[in-house]
């Protein structure tokens, strides 16, 4: 019988309970005038809706600006999907605290698939600078957090605000908002302009009056980009020095051009992740049932995207939330040669150290074949496994039995698991003839 644990954190549901909105903000931009639609009409199909006005940032005590502005200088943005309570202070996006906006934020809801989806537009639209996008929270380092969630306390016609920071120099660990939902009906490239946007005015962008341009403070729907052109600032000039040097003045900008300056052009990333098992050790023994954690480290110069633990050349499981691991439980008899695959969001891949465990059965005699050994039989394990599509009943009743390695903090899916009984069958008709 297969028994899994995992222990799951439920992002509880949380209802709009925001401790308070910064009275002084004004989030209201005046309306355009070349409108001649209703605006009602428009905003019952999402357009027309406003990007708030940022706020400017706060200079935080003891602050020292920099004697020269950022230039070309790597950066790291966490869009945050979860449910996140936050505290109101001075921008600290590692202590969740806002100088924004304090409270509970419901969780951005959906499947992986819709946070893919919302992740890869923002990637699409930020490609051309040296800025990574994660959506996993970074253990270290500077980062700017966008918490991404449909809890909105300004009410429906506001889909996002943030902090105005000047050439990035307030702070790099600013935290901007975008008042997205899965359910919300915004396809993900308008959610990715959102996203955006309120980012980009924690780097000192501020809007510009053209449609075309993710800055545009109003939502017109399509697909914007930072535009490589001078455009008209909305309301602005806040951060004028910033945008003078690419257009001669200070109401006018250059989105693209701007976040050139501040990151520099995007380096393709050639370099693989580091993956270690870490635990159990190579050669632990269990008795048949025993509970044991596998524990992973894996780290990457940019973000790891994804770990995927193997049994032999078979996968079982993939992890993508840090700390990454599974819990194995009521493991059944056999000997099990874990090994880990580590994927960065470039797509480079590393492969771990292989461990084996010996569960219920003798570690082999010839000690210093045991290693090689693994790789020896995995050539006959492969013979094995062509003849594994003809099931021997004799030798598989158990056909339940299975290595419960269950990713921490998610439910294993149902064809992972017909992989690990069939797995499960495929060792014992190996490794029976050993024992
Ligand atoms: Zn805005």
């Amino acid at each position: 019988m297969l028994h899994l644990t995992a222990s799951i954190t439920l992002a509880a549901a949380l209802a709009p309970d925001l401790a308070s909105a910064n009275d002084e903000l004004s989030i209201e931009p005046s309306r355009p005038q070349t409108w001649d639609m209703d605006l009602d009409a428009l905003q019952a199909i999402g357009l027309g809706q406003s990007r708030g006005v940022p706020v400017p940032a706060r200079e935080p005590p003891g602050f020292v600006a920099p004697i020269e502005p950022q230039r070309a200088e790597a950066a790291v943005v966490f869009v945050n999907f979860e449910a996140i309570t936050l505290q109101q202070g001075f921008d600290d996006s590692h202590n969740d605290v806002s100088e924004i906006l304090g409270g509970d934020f419901a969780a951005y809801g959906g499947d992986a698939s819709a946070r893919a989806a919302v992740m890869e537009a923002v990637r699409i639209d930020w490609a051309p600078y040296n800025v990574l996008f994660v959506d996993t929270r970074p253990d270290g380092g500077d980062y700017t957090m966008n918490v991404t969630s449909p809890t909105n306390p300004y009410g429906g016609g506001v889909l996002g605000i943030a902090p105005l920071d000047c050439f990035n120099m307030m702070s790099k660990n600013n935290i901007t908002f975008a008042f997205h939902g899965a359910n919300d009906g915004f396809p993900p490239a308008v959610q990715a302009t959102t996203i955006g946007q309120e980012v980009a005015h924690s780097f000192g962008l501020e809007h510009v009056d053209e449609p075309g341009d993710i800055m545009n403070p109003y939502n017109s729907g399509g697909d914007p980009a930072f535009l490589d052109e001078c455009l008209p600032v909305v309301m602005g000039g806040v951060c004028g020095s910033q945008h003078e040097p690419n257009c001669g003045s200070q109401f006018s900008q250059n989105s693209h051009q701007d976040l050139l300056d501040l990151f520099g052009p995007s380096q393709p990333d050639t370099q693989a992740p580091t993956v270690q098992i870490v635990a159990p050790g190579n050669g632990a023994m269990y008795p048949v049932g025993a509970e044991f954690e596998i524990t992973v480290m894996a780290d990457d110069d940019n973000a790891v995207q994804v770990v995927d633990l193997y049994r032999g050349d078979a996968k079982l499981q993939t992890d993508a939330v840090a700390p990454y691991g599974w819990n194995v439980t009521d493991i059944p008899e056999g000997t099990y040669e874990f090994s880990v695959q580590a994927t960065d969001l470039a797509g480079n891949i590393a492969m771990s150290n292989v461990v084996t465990v010996y569960v219920g059965v003798e570690m082999p005699s010839d000690d210093s074949g045991s290693a090689d050994g693994g790789s020896a039989d995995g050539g006959s394990a492969d013979g094995t496994a062509g003849e594994g599509g003809t099931d021997d009943p004799g030798e598989n009743g158990g056909g339940d039995e299975g290595c419960g390695c269950n990713q921490r903090g998610a439910a294993p899916s149902v064809a992972a698991l017909a992989l690990l009984s069939l797995l499960a069958r495929r060792r014992r008709r190996r490794v029976s003839p050993r024992v």
